[in-house]
């Protein structure tokens, strides 16, 4: 059992006109090992934030609140001591890595999360199957890392990663932007084998409800003005669904 848990998270940035903008507001937020959390919330609501506040972005300043893993301080880690600890995140815009093909990526990550090099033979299988499982072209392996994939191809390898890295807590930060409903399906069973195969906990960060219909969240959440104004069951995204965020905004202020 693993229990990442986020308690009165404030966060804030600094802006390029020289300013601190707060984003994060008090996020109160338990993620347990083998349950899904959806997080829903408009644009600029701070989800990404959320999402780099657990992964260690450096220019996102915690300034109240904690973030533990099993107890662990999570934001007195690095950002690799917290990938090995068992944290990955999905980013909303993967970067694109010239250069560096996915596949030493992929192993040289793998190597540095489980603390010593998968056996050679044995990686490559595995490899080979997540590949064919998401339906990536084999070639991809040799390609760099994101350069000039397309978005779907991009959140494509995001789950590939997801699939030979195993984490224990996987926050998946709009995974479903910008899929078409073959690719939707595609990426989704990859989350869900990932859930079923390690016991993960599953953070899903989305603005839309279509995704819920491919990944069964247990718990939602609405996220509005930086923290979470109302949490409840797979019934709250039908809500949301049926009447937008209006409620909530309300709430918000
Ligand atoms: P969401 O993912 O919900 O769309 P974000 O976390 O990306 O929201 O952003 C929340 C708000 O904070 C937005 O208004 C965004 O413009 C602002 N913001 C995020 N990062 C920065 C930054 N590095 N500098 C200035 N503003 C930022
Ligand atoms: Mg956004
Ligand atoms: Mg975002």
């Amino acid at each position: 059992m693993t229990t990442l848990a986020i308690t009165d998270l404030h966060v804030e940035v600094d802006t390029p006109e020289g300013t601190v903008k707060q984003i994060l507001t008090g996020v109160d937020l338990t993620v347990e090992s083998g349950t899904t959390h959806a997080i829903m919330g408009p644009n600029g609501s701070g989800k990404s934030t959320l999402s780099y506040a657990i992964a260690g972005h450096p220019k996102y300043r915690v300034t109240q609140g904690s973030i533990t893993l099993d107890g662990e301080d999570l934001l007195a880690m690095t950002v690799d001591e917290r990938a090995r600890a068992g944290v990955f995140l999905a980013m909303q815009y993967p970067v694109e890595v010239p250069g560096v093909s996915t596949s030493n990526f992929l192993r040289t990550a793998a190597t540095a999360v489980r603390g010593e090099p998968p056996k050679l033979r044995h990686w490559i299988k595995e490899v080979k199957s997540a590949m064919a499982q998401l339906e990536i072209d084999p070639a991809f392996a040799e390609r760099s890392v994101n350069e000039g994939f397309s978005g779907g191809e991009k959140k494509r390898q995001e789950v590939l990663q997801l699939e030979l890295l195993k984490p224990k807590i996987a926050v998946l930060d709009e995974t479903d932007s910008g899929l078409d409903v073959d690719a939707l399906r595609v990426v989704s069973d990859g989350v869900n084998r990932y859930q079923q195969d390690n016991h993960g906990g599953v953070l899903l960060i989305t603005h839309y409800t279509r995704i819920l219909r491919y990944i069964r969240p247990e718990f939602v959440h609405v996220f509005v003005g930086g923290r979470i104004v109302e949490s409840g069951g797979p019934e709250l995204a039908d809500e949301l669904d049926a009447n937008g965020y209006v409620r909530f905004a309300q709430a918000a202020v």
